[in-house]
Parts: structure tokens; C-alpha cells; sequence
């Protein structure tokens, strides 16, 4: 069995953090694929190396001197190697990065060194092979990652060896060029070398036991969440719950690879089983909650709009004119709601009601801003009766006016509505009704 095992920014930070990665690698010979991040923070105040990458190659395209910036990277690495004891330097290496910083060679470049120098190390620390992504990740001339090519050169690859350290975040464009995935793509790479080697786990180590049924500045200490699965992940990482990075699932999802989420800092614990679909019944009626700030409604009225074959696509394709996504539509009999994230929105609103009163001719417009969108997940909720009546009744104690409902088809979610300003008191109430009540 092989397991392959990526190690977030926050447990390569440091020497200290380094030789907690060894001591879980070395625990379990089955953990034979390492996928590194570039260092993160060591503390709050700290900057990750991926930062001082972006900060120190936009003084390369400003023309300004960036010798004194590297050299602050350089430190990062050494002060690992020197906190290691290893026999190695990295002068060599940085004499290239900073001739090819020189020949222009791109910002994503730059910012793969950190995965790619952090690789090296992992490498030597271990005395596993490195793998350059660089010659087994490919992506398309639009950036578009190309999964089947990378799939059959970095299976071959990895065949030939038995253990190797592959760095996450990027791979190469079809003019030789380094290109990276979007923040966070180590948890990508990671998903891929699974996939790859046909893993029978893929482990994903952070600083955090897996996921939590909450979000825990809002709810202290909330209970973890055992096993999800991949669409309860969706719901939730939509709605803002961030461990992962929300590509990550799909090369390991269609494999029928389980993610397995766990902390660095607290290797006992279990942490968190991604998984395609399982009979496990969650501890709770819900697995998760989750929610966003900052939509707006859009109320529309017109009476018989119930008759009017039509009437939602001319109201949508007023948003679609100006490029606005809609989150949700809840409708009535004369009425449809619409919403709408506010940033997005807020610019273009009236060239986007008088689309409507265009195409549509509504008897009324009317907004409401600084709403708040909570999602409510579990696979549960589906064989339970009550958890709507529950969720509702929570929020009738609290206090908490509820906008709008709406229930996905699958049963797998329910959505509210509530204002910005009870955002947090919605939550803590619905946490407390299911986890601290169990009702
Ligand atoms: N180092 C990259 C970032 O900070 C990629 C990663 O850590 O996954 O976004």
C-alpha cells in the first residue's frame, strides 16, 4: 500500500517543524510520496516564502535591486538546513534563481522556487529522490492543467522509483515555461501524485485536526468532523470553511482515493476522512455549517408572474448582461428573489434593475443589502424529520429574523438568509442545538 503525504506551508516553517515531518514519514513505511509547500509562517506576524517570492520578483519587473530580498529567502532555507544538520548548500541554486530573475523568467517562476527549494531539502532530509514537476505536471497554453498527460508521465516516473519528494504548486506550460496552480495548489499537486501512484490514502497535513463543524471564531472549540463526503465538502468549502483547496478533490475523487486531513502539531489525532460515500452515520444530525457576508436580495413582484412562461430567464439574463453570478433564487407565487453577492453587485445595480424592468416589465424592484448566507450541511438530514423545524425554532430563540430558506434537492444542505449583524448568533445557535443539545 502507498500513501502519499503533503505537508502544508505551517509545518515546513521551520527546522523544528521539519523534523516533526521526518518523525511522521518515517512512522509509516507506507508513506512513500511527499509533496512539500514552500515555508510558511512561523508566527502570526511572520511572512510566508511564497510572499517574499511575489514581493521580490515585482522588483525585478520594477527594475529595482532585488539582491537584498533574496537574500532574505536564502536565510529562510538555511537557517532549515543549518536547524537540520544537513550537508547541503543552496548557493548554487540561488545563483540561477537570480540570473533567471534577471532573464525575466515569469512570476510563476519565482514563485515555485519556494515549493522547489523546500523539495530539495525534504529530498536530502529523507534520502528520497526529488522529482522535478517541472518534467512530469503539464499544463495548456491557456494555463489549463493537462490531467492525462500529466498522469502518464508522472505514473511512469514515479514507477521507477520507490520513494521521492515531488514539490507541489507547479508544473510546466507547453513553451517550457514554469507555470503554478492558484494559491494553496499544493493540496492539488498532492491530489495528482495520488492519483498517479494509485495511493490507497492521500494524506493532507496542516495545522488544524481536519475540519470542524464550525467555523472556531465563532464557535469556541468546536467539535472536529470525522468523515465527509466529497459533496458535503462542497457545500461547506463553497460557503467558506478553508482547509483545502477546492480543486484538490477531483483527481483523488475519481480515482476513489479518501483524503485524509491531520495536523502536523498533534500527529495522534485523527483528523478528518474525505471520502466518496460511506455508511458511517455522522456523530450529528449535521456535518457541518458554514456561511458568507455581504449579499444583497433582489425582490422582484409582478403580478400573475406565476402564468408568465419566461419571466425567471428574462430576470437572470438581466444578470448575465453584466456578469453577476446569482447564488440563489427562491420564488413565490408573484415574486422571485435573487441573490447576489454585494461586492459584485453594488457598481452595477441600477444598469442591472433597469435590465430587469427591460426585459421583464415587474410591477417592483426592490433591494436588500447586508445579508448573510448560512449553509447547513449533512448527509444526515436526509433520514431525519425535524432538522428544518429544529434549525428554525434555534433561530426563533436567538432572536434571529430569517430572511429566506431555501432546501437543496438532494437534502443534502439547507440554506438561510439572515442579516450581516446575526450572522454569528445564527451560527452558534444551530451549533449549539445539534452538537451541545444533541436535540
Ligand atoms: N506556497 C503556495 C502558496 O502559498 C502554494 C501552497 O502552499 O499550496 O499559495
Amino acid at each position: 500500500m502507498i500513501k502519499v503525504v503533503k505537508f502544508g506551508g505551517s509545518s515546513l516553517a521551520s527546522a523544528e517543524q521539519f523534523a516533526k515531518v521526518g518523525n511522521i514519514i518515517r512512522a509509516d513505511k507506507e508513506r512513500k510520496f511527499v509533496v512539500p509547500s514552500a515555508p510558511g509562517k512561523r508566527n502570526s506576524k511572520d511572512t510566508k516564502v511564497t510572499d517574499m517570492l511575489y514581493a521580490c520578483y515585482a522588483l525585478v519587473e520594477q527594475e529595482e535591486d532585488f539582491k537584498v530580498q533574496l537574500n532574505k529567502i536564502k536565510d529562510r532555507y538555511d537557517s532549515i538546513i543549518n536547524g537540520l544538520h544537513l550537508k547541503m548548500s543552496l548557493e548554487e541554486e540561488f545563483r540561477k534563481i537570480a540570473a533567471d530573475f534577471k532573464e525575466k523568467a515569469g512570476i510563476d517562476y519565482a514563485a515555485s522556487r519556494g515549493e522547489y527549494l523546500n523539495g530539495l531539502i525534504m529530498a536530502n532530509y529523507l534520502g528520497f529522490e526529488f522529482v522535478d514537476p517541472a518534467e512530469t505536471i503539464f499544463f495548456d497554453e491557456k494555463g489549463e492543467f493537462l490531467a492525462e498527460k500529466t498522469n502518464e508521465v508522472l505514473s511512469k516516473r514515479l514507477a521507477e522509483v520507490e520513494c521521492a519528494v515531488i514539490p507541489g504548486f507547479y508544473g510546466v506550460g507547453p513553451d517550457g515555461r514554469i507555470k503554478t496552480f492558484s494559491r494553496g495548489g499544493s493540496d492539488i499537486t498532492g491530489s495528482i501524485v495520488a492519483k498517479a501512484v494509485r495511493a490507497s490514502a492521500y494524506e493532507n497535513w496542516t495545522d488544524v485536526s481536519g475540519f470542524l463543524v464550525a467555523d472556531p471564531r465563532i464557535v469556541e472549540n468546536p467539535r472536529p468532523i470525522k468523515t465527509i463526503t466529497y459533496k458535503e465538502l462542497r457545500e461547506l468549502s463553497y460557503m467558506g470553511a478553508s482547509v483545502l483547496h477546492e480543486e484538490a478533490v477531483f483527481p483523488v475523487r475519481r480515482a476513489g482515493i479518501p483524503i485524509n486531513i491531520r495536523n502536523t502539531n498533534a500527529p495522534e489525532d485523527v483528523g478528518t476522512w474525505i471520502v466518496e460515500s460511506t455508511c458511517h452515520q455522522p456523530e450529528f444530525t449535521i456535518t457541518g455549517i458554514a456561511g458568507k457576508k455581504g449579499f444583497v436580495s433582489v425582490n422582484i413582484e409582478k403580478d400573475r408572474m406565476n402564468t408568465e412562461v419566461g419571466f425567471g430567464r428574462k430576470v437572470l439574463s438581466a444578470f448575465e448582461d453584466y456578469g453577476i453570478s446569482f447564488e440563489h433564487v427562491p420564488s413565490g407565487i408573484d415574486t422571485m428573489t435573487v441573490f447576489v453577492h454585494q461586492p459584485e453587485f453594488e457598481g452595477k445595480e441600477q444598469s442591472v434593475i433597469s435590465a430587469i424592468h427591460r426585459y421583464a416589465q415587474p410591477d417592483s424592484v426592490e433591494l436588500e443589502a447586508d445579508l448573510a448566507l448560512i449553509a447547513v450541511v449533512g448527509r444526515g438530514m436526509k433520514s431525519t424529520r425535524g432538522t428544518a423545524g429544529r434549525i428554525f425554532s434555534a433561530l426563533a430563540h436567538a432572536n434571529v429574523n430569517v430572511k429566506m430558506i431555501d432546501q437543496g434537492s438532494s437534502e443534502l444542505n439547507i440554506i438561510i438568509g439572515v442579516c450581516n449583524d446575526d450572522f454569528e448568533k445564527a451560527i452558534k445557535a444551530i451549533y449549539d442545538i445539534f452538537v451541545m443539545t444533541r436535540l
